[in-house]
């Protein structure tokens, strides 16, 4: 039998004895939980929006089944989301470091995703959750012009000795993406370096202004609470 073919359980136990090293040298490993089997991948609108994605890159399709394969069984280690990058650490034959750069969303198309949502999202609470109207939600995910990164926008390295172009350990540190999306969907805006603040709706803006001026129905209302968001000390702390 040639080393290609060492026993998976073998190759496990192998991996799993080098990150105890790993560890005991201080290293950190922390394997991003996917679920196991025939589960959904991802279960919130964010995490299947970017798996969508990139079950779409017809580009690297003989790669993404591998690559999600590998993420389901708990082979992604130390994912980290930066703006414009990725870096995780995956166990394939040996440990493998990848790290991936996703070209931040140009300002372009960002204000025209701003000025589509405008009046339309209610509060960081509903935009997170994926709490949207249809309109918004084909905007935000349009293949073209949407949050997402086209192929193209990828440039990605492993240390794998047999990448050629997309291995299997970047399709399941991508996909690992949208799993770390389900429970912290924020982390999309970062990846993309956008500020999703700038998506809440102008009829919020105008609540905090009135509520600033002392004017209007929210007046005494729990701002923080109502949109979700933490709007730190209130602006009328600032007058004399
Ligand atoms: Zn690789």
């Amino acid at each position: 039998m040639s080393w290609d073919y060492e026993d998976a359980q073998e190759c496990k136990e192998r991996l799993q004895r080098e990150i105890a090293k790993r560890v005991q040298r201080g290293e950190v490993f922390e394997a991003l939980p996917a679920p196991a089997g025939s589960k959904k991948l991802c279960t919130t609108f964010w995490g299947q929006a970017w798996c969508r994605n990139l079950d779409s890159y017809q580009v690297y399709e003989s790669r993404l089944p591998r690559g999600r394969s590998y993420l389901r069984q708990g082979k992604v280690y130390n994912l980290e989301i930066e703006p414009g990058k990725l870096n995780a650490v995956v166990a394939g034959s040996e440990l493998y470091d990848t790290s991936i750069h996703i070209r931040p969303l140009p300002q372009e198309q960002w204000s025209k995703i701003v000025e589509a949502g405008a009046g339309q999202v209610g509060s960081m609470l509903d935009l997170l959750a994926g709490k949207l109207g249809e309109g918004l939600m084909k905007v935000l995910t349009d293949p073209d012009n949407g949050l997402f990164p086209k192929p193209e926008e990828i440039r990605f390295n492993c240390s794998c000795p047999d990448y050629a172009d997309m291995c299997k350990h970047v399709a399941a540190v991508l996909y690992g993406v949208g799993v770390l999306l389900d429970t912290r969907p924020e982390l999309l805006f970062t990846l993309r370096g956008v500020d999703q603040a700038e998506l809440l709706s102008n009829a919020s803006s105008e609540a905090i202004t009135e509520l600033a001026s002392g004017e209007g129905d929210l007046a005494g209302a729990d701002l923080s609470a109502l949109f979700g968001i933490d709007l730190g000390s209130s602006p009328q702390d600032d007058k004399p």
